[in-house]
């Protein structure tokens, strides 16, 4: 059984994740692929400099990711090379990650998952749902921003109807750390005796 993990920004994703990986679930992280994928010595990385040119890397030759996301940002056609090239190879990844998981189900992190339509690579979606205001505060608090360019980031991603709609399964995180993994905790119960049902 896959289920997909997914939420806002600071929605406290990672802290699901890591509980549940904590209990020798196997987790398939989205994001810590795209980053292997342009990984120094990475054909990926070679690749993205020769279209963009040598200037987005750095002097260490990395990824300059702060470069790459401004090129993109306003440019829609050099946006969309970025995204062809990369997500069929990180959803390439994932598949190849899932073939190889032997844990009781198996945990996909996909923090763009409603944005970029990839509900159907999983049998469940988990929504990690979390009130803006207390999203906001998060952001600002964690990133170091204000109050209007969290709001900013928060507007640039899906938003939290869209992401409920998609929802199976929702964690709402409106308590303290301790209630968030509590949650995790009979979710995750939840899990092992639907991946019990599945399997026999
Ligand atoms: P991002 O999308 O930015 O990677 P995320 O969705 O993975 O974020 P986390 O990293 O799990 O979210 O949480 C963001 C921050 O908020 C972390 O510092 C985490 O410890 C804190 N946090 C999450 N939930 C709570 C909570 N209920 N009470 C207090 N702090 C929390």
């Amino acid at each position: 059984m896959i289920v997909a993990l997914t939420g806002g920004i600071a929605s406290g994703k990672t802290t699901v994740a890591n509980w549940i990986a904590s209990r020798g679930i196997d987790c398939i992280d989205a994001d810590l692929i795209a980053h292997q994928l342009v990984a120094p010595g990475t054909v990926g990385l070679l690749d993205i400099a020769e279209h963009f040119g040598p200037h987005v890397l750095d002097k260490h030759g990395a990824l300059n990711r702060r470069l790459l996301r401004n090129l993109v940002f306003n440019n829609a056609n050099e946006r969309q090379w970025l995204e062809h090239y990369l997500h069929p190879k990180i959803r390439a990844r994932m598949r190849q990650q899932i073939s190889e998981s032997r844990s009781t189900y198996t945990l996909l992190v996909i923090p763009l998952l409603v944005e970029n339509n990839l509900q159907q690579m999983a049998d469940r979606v988990l929504v990690v749902d979390i009130e803006p205001h207390r999203q906001l505060t998060r952001i600002c608090q964690r990133d170091q921003v204000s109050l209007q360019q969290a709001r900013q980031i928060v507007a640039n991603q899906a938003s939290r109807e869209q992401r409920l709609n998609i929802a199976d399964d929702v964690i709402v995180n409106d308590g303290s750390l301790q209630e968030l993994l509590e949650k995790t905790a009979h979710q995750h119960q939840q899990y092992l005796q639907l991946a019990a049902r599945l399997n026999s």
